[in-house]
């Protein structure tokens, strides 16, 4: 069963960390993802991922409040993007994790659907400094999820293409402007190769409009199939 931390009380945080409860604590950021997605897709996804893998898992799950703000230079050139410096991510990372492992939880994910590189080390790290709880970061990116994931999800043209914006159609379809959607141009863009040659943020990648890939083309039926194999990995990193 998932219970949500923001709406219990101390002692009942204590009753469920003390009975073996798993606690999950989904990383977002918030950044420009295209002209038809809010800023807050990677918390979306990263709430939708936590909430349906607590179905699935035998113990009791306490989800925390996400973290929402992160290390995020890639978007920092489009409005409304808030970008933290790798020490200030990390340090509030740490800060969080040893707050939850202090409720004396056995084991803690960080569901994280902030995919920048840059970020995704610094929760890494922060997942390695902590030393009273187990603290697990199941990584999509990995084999076998990521090639599951498609084509445009492997080749990093994910940013706000078919991939995100079919998880935000399944999700929260009411934050999805398909007008707009529909009349965005496919922009298939090598990320790792660009990255590779000097790119520091998307629109030295050629995204002009903070997205990439082909967002034209989500639907919610392929949101759902992602978010089978995303959740799959949450519970399958718990469960070994
Ligand atoms: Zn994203």
């Amino acid at each position: 069963m998932r219970h949500l931390a923001s709406a219990l009380s101390w002692p009942r945080v204590k009753a469920l960390a003390q009975g073996g409860a798993v606690a999950l604590l989904p990383v977002g950021s918030t950044e420009a993802h295209g002209p038809h997605l809010p800023l807050s897709v990677d918390v979306i996804i990263a709430e939708e991922v936590c909430r349906r893998a607590a179905l699935r898992l035998k113990p009791d799950v306490v989800q925390f409040p996400s973290v929402t703000y992160a290390l995020t230079d890639f978007a920092a050139p489009f409005a409304g993007t808030v970008t933290l410096s790798a020490e200030t991510a990390r340090l509030m990372l740490e800060g969080i994790i040893g707050g939850i492992a202090s409720a004396g939880f056995s084991t803690i994910a960080l569901v994280n659907h902030h995919l920048e590189p840059a970020h995704f080390r610094v929760v890494h790290q922060a997942a390695k400094l902590a030393v009273s709880s187990k603290v697990v970061v199941p990584d999509h990116r990995r084999a076998p999820t990521g090639p599951a994931l498609g084509h445009e999800f492997m080749h990093g043209g994910s940013h706000a293409g078919n991939y995100e914006t079919s998880l935000m159609l399944a999700a929260a379809p009411h934050l999805v402007d398909v007008e707009a959607m529909k009349r965005l141009p496919e922009l298939a863009v090598d990320l790792p190769a660009v990255i590779k040659a000097g790119a520091k943020d998307f629109l030295e990648c050629g995204g002009v409009d903070a997205y990439l890939g082909n967002p034209a083309g989500a639907t919610a039926e392929e949101g759902e199939r992602l978010f089978a194999l995303l959740t799959a990995t949450v519970v399958t990193a718990l469960e070994s």
